[in-house]
């Protein structure tokens, strides 16, 4: 399977004015691995809450955000990550032009959902955002045979429209895609699994977007024979 971590959102360490915050390794306007400047920084606290917010600027994009940590004692390292607005939406060009809609939007929610610590809610939605997206390409590819797409749950349409694809799957993903809730829940290596699922969504998105290529290719190539 293809790693492509340089792509992953991550939280990262950032010191400011001898503090320690969690911040995104990427700009929520425009997607670029930064390291922002700190515009401005405020503490809102009462007995029981103790917030720091960093107001922060991209060196891209110039754009503004604020990052929000929980300042509380006995909070430490990632966990003071609390979010950022704006939240992170879908920002790769060629791919938004190339998913649908549906996809877009249960896969943003399912990477808000994880940075907000939601990691079933976000297990869930990434296997939901693979099934729309590996159904949008079995659409593409299989026109004739939407009905059937639609009909199917994932892994059938795996095994009946991505047959060469799945070859390449660890056995343990296709375990994962194949059982249910209760079954995951047995082991505590359950939260790992949904990075499978995430490097299976970027498989299939590299994929869709050398698939869109060669079919602008094939109609340039039409094109020119007509001419
Ligand atoms: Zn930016």
């Amino acid at each position: 399977m293809m790693q492509k971590n340089e792509k992953k959102l991550v939280k990262i360490k950032y010191n400011h004015d001898n503090k320690e915050y969690i911040i995104l390794n990427k700009c929520p306007h425009c997607n670029l691995d930064i390291h922002p400047t700190v515009e401005n920084k405020y503490q809102f606290e009462n007995k029981n809450f103790k917030l720091h917010i960093l107001s922060l600027t991209c060196p891209s994009c110039r754009k503004d955000y604020f990052a929000v940590n929980d300042f509380r004692e006995y909070v430490h390292g990632v966990d003071k990550y609390l979010f950022t607005i704006p939240e992170h939406s879908f920002h790769d060009e060629s791919l938004i032009q190339n998913t649908s809609k549906k996809f877009q939007n249960l896969y943003t929610q399912s990477v808000n959902a994880e940075l907000l610590g939601h990691e079933d809610i976000a297990f869930f939605g990434y296997i939901k955002s693979l099934e729309v997206l590996v159904k949008d390409i079995a659409i593409i590819e299989h026109p004739d045979s939407e009905d059937t797409v639609l009909f199917s749950s994932l892994i059938q349409c795996l095994e009946k429209f991505h047959s060469t694809n799945i070859h390449l799957f660890s056995k343990k993903l296709l375990e994962v895609l194949k059982n249910d809730y209760l079954h995951y829940q047995k082991g505590p290596e359950f939260y790992t699994y949904s990075e499978l699922v995430k490097d299976c969504i970027d498989y299939f998105l590299l994929y869709l977007e050398l698939l869109q290529k060669t079919f602008s290719l094939n109609e340039r190539r039409s094109k020119e024979k007509e001419a």
